[in-house]
């Protein structure tokens, strides 16, 4: 498919609608680079031309997978994005204005086509969540020795166990030295 439209045929038509699919094996997110599931997005944008500034609304959909952040299992991570933009063919741009048009998503542009690719990615981008949990409740790893609790929920660690016996023996040690010394025995 191609995501690049040109601006005179946005003038043209006036009003435009386009459905389909954003194919891409892998997605760059704030997070890291994940296989998208089917290896596509779906796509659905309208685009409206009026009296020199064109405005891009739509929505893609789809799935990633994504590594669960407190089990570190792959998941799949749905995506929603919501895209938007407005082209304004005619302006310059006012920097005193900038943050608030920023905001807006307001592009200045001086181009003879626009690339809906960018907005398609832009708006993947902004949907992904920080923080992503396969579930829930996911019970995450075992802090001792990395087993997953969701897979073992009655997991119960050698590891703690050994670590809680070393650190037992440790101030006990210290509590041995420390008597032996002040009866002077040392
Ligand atoms: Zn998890
Ligand atoms: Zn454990």
């Amino acid at each position: 498919m191609n995501w690049k439209i040109k601006i005179k045929d946005i003038i043209t038509n006036k009003k435009m609608k386009i459905e389909g699919f954003y194919e891409k094996e892998y997605m760059d997110f704030h997070t890291g680079t994940y296989k998208v599931i089917d290896q596509k997005f779906y796509v659905k944008i309208s685009i409206v031309y009026n009296d020199g500034t064109i405005i891009v609304g739509g929505l893609v959909k789809g799935k990633v997978e994504r590594p669960c952040d407190r089990c570190l299992e792959m998941s799949i991570l749905e995506l929603n994005g919501t895209i938007e933009g407005i082209y304004d063919l005619k302006s310059e741009p006012n920097f005193k204005d900038s943050e608030i048009d920023n905001l807006k998503n307001v592009i200045y542009y001086k181009g003879e086509e626009i690339d809906l690719e960018e907005r398609i990615v832009e708006a993947l981008v902004v949907s992904a969540p920080d923080v992503f949990y396969c579930k829930e409740d996911c019970k995450g790893l075992c802090p001792f020795c990395g087993e997953n609790l969701n897979k073992n929920p009655n997991h119960s660690c050698a590891e703690k166990e050994k670590y809680e016996k070393e650190l037992l023996d440790s101030k006990f040690g210290k509590l041995l030295a420390l008597k032996k010394k002040l009866n002077g025995n040392s």
